[in-house]
C-alpha cells in the first residue's frame, strides 16, 4: 500500500482529480493525515491504519449521539441533498445495507450500482466504471472490490471521497470501526482489553483491520488463534509491531479464560484456490455453547458475520453473545462516518 510514513505519522498520497469540469465541491484534503484536521471531512477511508485514537473516540461518541437522535426523530436531515453511490463488486449483506440505512436515516439518498446488469459484463473495466459513476457527481462512494489495494489506487482518479467497504482479503476499515465501537460500548473503554481473534486470519480482511484499529489504544493484547495454515499475515504483524502485545496460538482452550472478547471469523471459502485445502481446514475450529460452558470465564463473543459452521447457533442463547448487536452497531457508526466524511 502506498502509504507514506514520516516520523510515525501516516499520509496517503494524492493527485489531482481528473474531472475538472464537474461542479466544484472542493478538492479532497491534500494530506490524508486525520489527526491534524480533527475531522474526516472529504477524506478517502482506505485503511484502519489511517484512523487516530482521537478519530475513533470522536466517531464512537458521534455514533451514540446519532443513535439517540434517530431513536427520537427517525429520519434526520444532516445529509439532505447529498447522494451516496454504493458500488459492490463482491457480495454483501450487512455492509451495503447498513451504509444504505445509515445514509437514508441521515436524510440523504443512495444510488446503488447494479453489477449484475452493468457493462462490466461487456468487458468494461472497474476503473472506467468508477470514473463514470464519479462523473455523475455523488458526494461519497462506498466501494467493495476483490483486488487488494484497489480503493487506494483508484482514489486519486475520483473526485468523491471513497470509503473502502472491503478490498478482497486485505482490509475492511468500517468493519473495524463497528467492531471496536462494540467493544467500547461493552467495556466503556478499549485500553487494556485482551482480544482473541480466531479463525481464518490469513484470508480474512476483518482480522487485519480490527488489529489496526485496536493498535490505536493502550495496553491491548491480541491472541491470534488459528491453525498454522490460517495464521495472521506477516504484513499485519509488521503494522502493529511495538503498538500491541500479540501472541500466535492454535488452541483456544489455552487462552480463552484470559480473554475479554473472542472474535470468531469464518473460513473464507471464496478465497481458496484449492478446494481440497478448504475441505481439509473446514471444521478445524468451532465453538458451541457446550464447549464454552466448560470454562469458568466466558468472554464476550463477537463475529463479523456471516457465520457458517464455526459459530454454532447454540451460542446465541448465552449472555455473552454480541454478534447481532455488533451488526446493528454498524448502522450508527457508519452514520457517524458518513456524516464526518460529508462534513455535514
Ligand atoms: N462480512 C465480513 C467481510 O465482508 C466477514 C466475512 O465475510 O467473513 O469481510
Amino acid at each position: 500500500m502506498a502509504v507514506k510514513r514520516e516520523s510515525g505519522k501516516i499520509y496517503f498520497s494524492r493527485q489531482k482529480p481528473v474531472f475538472e469540469s464537474l461542479p466544484n465541491r472542493g478538492l479532497k484534503p491534500s494530506s490524508r493525515r486525520c489527526e491534524a484536521m480533527g475531522t474526516l471531512k472529504g477524506h478517502d477511508i482506505i485503511s484502519a491504519l489511517q484512523f487516530t485514537r482521537e478519530d475513533l473516540l470522536r466517531l464512537f461518541n458521534l455514533a451514540e449521539r446519532l443513535r439517540e437522535e434517530i431513536r427520537e426523530k427517525g429520519i434526520l436531515d444532516y445529509a439532505k441533498g447529498k447522494i451516496m453511490a454504493t458500488v459492490f463488486l463482491e457480495p454483501s449483506t450487512r455492509t451495503k445495507l447498513s451504509f444504505t440505512f445509515a445514509m437514508v436515516k441521515l436524510g440523504g439518498r443512495v444510488i446503488d450500482f447494479d453489477v449484475s446488469r452493468s457493462s462490466l459484463a461487456k468487458g468494461e473495466t472497474d476503473v472506467d466504471t468508477l470514473r463514470i459513476i464519479d462523473g455523475y457527481d455523488p458526494d461519497v462512494i462506498v466501494l467493495r472490490q476483490s483486488k487488494p489495494g484497489f480503493p487506494e489506487q483508484i482514489a486519486p482518479m475520483i473526485r468523491a471521497p471513497i470509503i473502502n467497504a472491503g478490498d478482497g482479503p486485505h482490509e475492511h476499515p468500517t468493519q473495524a470501526l463497528l467492531d471496536v465501537y462494540t467493544m467500547w460500548r461493552e467495556f466503556g473503554k478499549v485500553d487494556g482489553l485482551t482480544v482473541g481473534i480466531m479463525g481464518d486470519l490469513k484470508y480474512g480482511r476483518t482480522p487485519s483491520s480490527l488489529s489496526y484499529a485496536l493498535s490505536k489504544f493502550k495496553d491491548v493484547t491480541i491472541y491470534y488463534i488459528a491453525p498454522q495454515a490460517l495464521q495472521i499475515r506477516e504484513e499485519v504483524l509488521k503494522n502493529i509491531e511495538g503498538k500491541v502485545e500479540y501472541h500466535l496460538v492454535n488452541d483456544l482452550s489455552e487462552v480463552i479464560e484470559k480473554l475479554d472478547v473472542l472474535y470468531v471469523t469464518r473460513l473464507q471459502k471464496e478465497r481458496f484456490k484449492d478446494p481440497a485445502e478448504y475441505e481439509r481446514l473446514k471444521g478445524s475450529y468451532k465453538i458451541d455453547a457446550a464447549y464454552l460452558k466448560k470454562f469458568k470465564h466466558i468472554p464476550v463473543i463477537m463475529h463479523p458475520l456471516p457465520r457458517v459452521w464455526e459459530l454454532d447457533p447454540s451460542v446465541d442463547e448465552l449472555p455473552q453473545a454480541r454478534y447481532f448487536e455488533q451488526a446493528r452497531n454498524g448502522l450508527y457508526i457508519r452514520a457517524a462516518l458518513i456524516k464526518e466524511v460529508l462534513g455535514v
